[in-house]
């Protein structure tokens, strides 16, 4: 059995204005490095020994920001997780999110060093007006710097777009995606903008005064993007990435194919099966910094949880699996929760698959991605 390993960094130097996830603005100064990583190995000892039987196959380092994280920390914790598997996969993948402003040539050389071979960075844009309004702290020539020394440290650099801004042309962002490829990076992420509630963003949508892209522009330019990215001979391997063959990002496979991985940090969540019960229990670590420093070790970590069924694991592995090009394996499925994901669906697939918005080949369910722009519709039926 194999299983992933999520760490989560909550620590970045403002906040963007966009941005739900669990990070908050810290000085760099302020940044507890010592302290965090100490309360990460008290949470991995703590939660390591159910799975310590598994074959762990990848490591990601989110956040915040995890490149403002002391490199020789970091590495504390990869020797720690390395040393808590009795089986390490030959081509463990490491990754860590990056944002250019706490990355260059040295400090990819010292996460090199401390067992990291792949970096994601966080460009979102190179337009100086839209990198504003995105409030990120960085130029465009820094973000193209970090990805190209990044490049010469590390073998695998991934960098990360964002489309859908307002008044954001289809050929604007393509000018972004072929200045990042220039740089020789072989994967790209291209999110879209999403307003979530609860963000500067979200709010100023309630109020009305946020200018967004309309769905049709957000159409046009998902459909240029995989054209853009296949003339340079990058798959189109889920909805929002790119690779050349070989180069997808391993981590996220797995968590799409709906493998085991275990999330540690503040407010990490993560999710692990029973092979006996088919169930999975999934779990998010306490999410404010200080309270996590102070309760990571013990059973307080834990802010909430949930058991999911093997029911609940199948709609789950729709969710995630359709997301990409490989599809939902029904045999592998099978074999990890007990049930035919076709029972009971067999209405919804066959009308679904008589509009070619599901391909049913073999073992393999998927979804063609000229209607990756229809997903949710189809994953929803599916439910
Ligand atoms: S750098 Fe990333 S994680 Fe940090 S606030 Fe901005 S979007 Fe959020």
């Amino acid at each position: 059995m194999r299983v992933s390993v999520y760490v989560h960094f909550p620590y970045c130097l403002r906040k963007c204005p966009y941005c739900d996830f669990n990070s908050y603005g810290t000085a760099r100064e302020d940044v507890p490095h010592v302290a965090y990583a100490d309360a990460v190995l008290r949470e991995l000892a703590w939660r390591l020994p159910t799975v310590a039987d598994r074959e762990l196959v990848s490591i990601f380092f989110g956040g915040g920001t995890p490149s403002l994280w002391e490199p020789r920390e970091l590495g504390r914790v990869i020797a720690a997780i390395r040393g808590g598997f009795a089986r390490v996969a030959s081509d463990l993948e490491v990754t860590v999110e990056c944002n250019p402003t706490s990355l260059d040539r040295a400090r990819a050389a010292a996460l090199r060093e401390a067992g990291v071979g792949r970096v994601s960075i966080g460009v979102q844009s190179l337009d100086p007006e839209r990198l504003a309004w995105l409030g990120r702290l960085h130029d465009a020539g820094g973000a193209l710097r970090a990805l190209r020394e990044a490049s010469l440290e590390l073998p695998r650099v991934s960098g990360d777009l964002m489309f859908g801004l307002p008044g954001q042309a289809p050929d604007a962002f393509l000018d972004d995606v072929a200045r990042v490829l220039e740089t020789g990076v072989r994967h790209v992420s291209a999110y879209a903008l999403t307003i979530e509630p609860g963000t500067q963003f979200g709010e100023l949508h309630k109020k009305g005064r946020l200018p967004i892209a309309t769905d049709d522009a957000y159409a046009d330019t998902f459909l240029a993007i995989e054209a853009r990215m296949a003339r340079a001979g990058l798959e189109h391997y889920e909805v929002s990435n790119y690779a050349v063959p070989g180069e997808e990002a391993r981590h996220n496979l797995h968590y799409w194919r709906a493998g085991a991985y275990v999330g540690v940090g503040a407010g990490a969540v993560g999710c692990v099966d029973d092979p006996i019960s088919r169930r999975a229990a999934r779990w998010r670590s306490e999410p404010l910094p200080q309270r996590y420093l102070e309760t990571s070790g013990s059973a307080a970590v834990e802010s909430w949880g949930e058991t999911l069924s093997p029911e609940d694991r199948v709609r789950e592995a729709l969710m995630l699996g359709l997301r990409t090009r490989e599809g939902v394996s029904i045999s592998a499925l099978r074999e990890a929760t007990g049930l035919d994901l076709r029972e009971g669906r067999e209405a919804a697939i066959a009308r679904r698959a008589a509009r070619g918005e599901l391909a049913l080949e073999g073992d393999v369910l998927r979804v063609p991605a000229r209607h990756w722009l229809a997903l949710d519709a189809i994953v929803t039926d599916l439910f």
